[in-house]
């Protein structure tokens, strides 16, 4: 049984890991996200009042995206478990999922938070194309040689969802912080969030996560006691030898930035040495990266 939310900036990676999880563990993931597009592409009531929010990036109001939840959790195969994913989004949200899950009898389990750089969400965001056929999901940096996807017969198109455009971005980003981060505390207070770091290939990521899973209450204990020791030798350290403490961190420091400077030198020659593939595609990283790049700037400026 695993009733999880995941939760994460836009871009962290939610979607992609939730399929994967409900393709390991046969529980269904339940993305608020595809409930709204689905309701969009069917022109349904709820669809046409949720679009206009969508593509500017604003939050969809809490009574439509609530509707769509509570129908989808009352469905056979949501009662073995859940996996949701953009849902919930702020406080009020969070709120009434609480209160609507004590009254199924299916409480919260574990929330697990997506950890990854702005810089990164930025670049995987403004990077998506999307199958118009099948859903699936591409990135422009390991886009196939003629930009099409190759299943279910191949040659399908892929389009860029309209809330993955420059100026959409930062707006979603901006919603995230202002009114998602704000869930991170909530449900730490509750003893069920588990932060888990959304960068590195997808298999090491997906790891992770079964790992935090796995722990399930335990590792709350875990971590308790793992603070309470690393007090207890913080305090020994003050009193003993604080400064040798810092020389010793200096040093781990130091040997960690050289690292990464050797890796990112070799990741450079090694991108200088690949040959180039199609023009286009060239072209269209080219102007994702650079367009990208604006987009941090912008971001950290805030
Ligand atoms: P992402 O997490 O990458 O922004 P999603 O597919 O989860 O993408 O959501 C796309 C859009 O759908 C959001 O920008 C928002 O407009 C709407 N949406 C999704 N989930 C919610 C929610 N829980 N509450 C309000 N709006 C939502």
């Amino acid at each position: 049984m695993m009733r999880i939310v995941l939760l994460g900036a836009p871009g962290s990676g939610k979607g992609t890991q939730a399929q994967r999880l409900q393709a390991k563990f046969n529980v269904p993931q339940v993305s608020s996200g595809d409930l709204l597009r689905d309701a969009v592409a069917r022109k349904t009531a709820l669809g046409l009042k949720a679009k206009a929010a969508m593509e500017a990036g604003q939050l969809v109001s809490d009574d439509i995206v609530l509707g769509l939840i509570r129908e989808r959790l009352s469905q056979p195969d949501a009662q073995q478990g859940f996996i949701l994913d953009g849902f919930p989004r702020n406080s009020d949200q969070a709120a009434t999922l609480s209160k609507l899950l004590v009254e199924i009898g299916q409480p919260l389990q574990t929330v697990l938070l997506m950890d990854v750089r702005t810089k990164t969400l930025i670049e995987r965001l403004a990077g998506r194309r999307v199958c118009k056929h099948c859903g699936k999901v591409f990135s422009i940096a390991t886009l196939p040689d003629d930009m099409t996807c190759a299943k279910n017969l191949g040659g399908h198109e892929l389009f860029q969802r309209a809330d993955d455009k420059e100026e959409v971005i930062a707006k979603r980003l901006d919603v995230y912080q202002s009114q998602t981060k704000p869930l991170i505390d909530h449900y730490t207070k509750l003893g069920l969030l588990k932060v888990i770091k959304g960068e590195g290939s997808l298999d090491a990521i997906t790891t992770r996560m079964e790992i935090a899973l796995a722990l399930g209450k335990s590792s709350i204990n875990v971590s308790k006691k793992t603070t309470k020791k690393k007090s207890k030798a913080r305090t020994k350290s003050k009193n003993a030898g604080a400064k040798a403490a810092k020389k010793v961190a200096k040093k781990k420091s130091a040997t960690k930035l050289k690292k990464a400077a050797v890796k990112k030198t070799s990741a450079q020659k090694k991108a200088r040495a690949k040959p180039a593939v199609k023009s286009t595609k060239k072209q269209t990283k080219k102007v994702t990266k650079k367009s990208s790049k604006k987009l941090v700037k912008k971001s950290t400026r805030r």
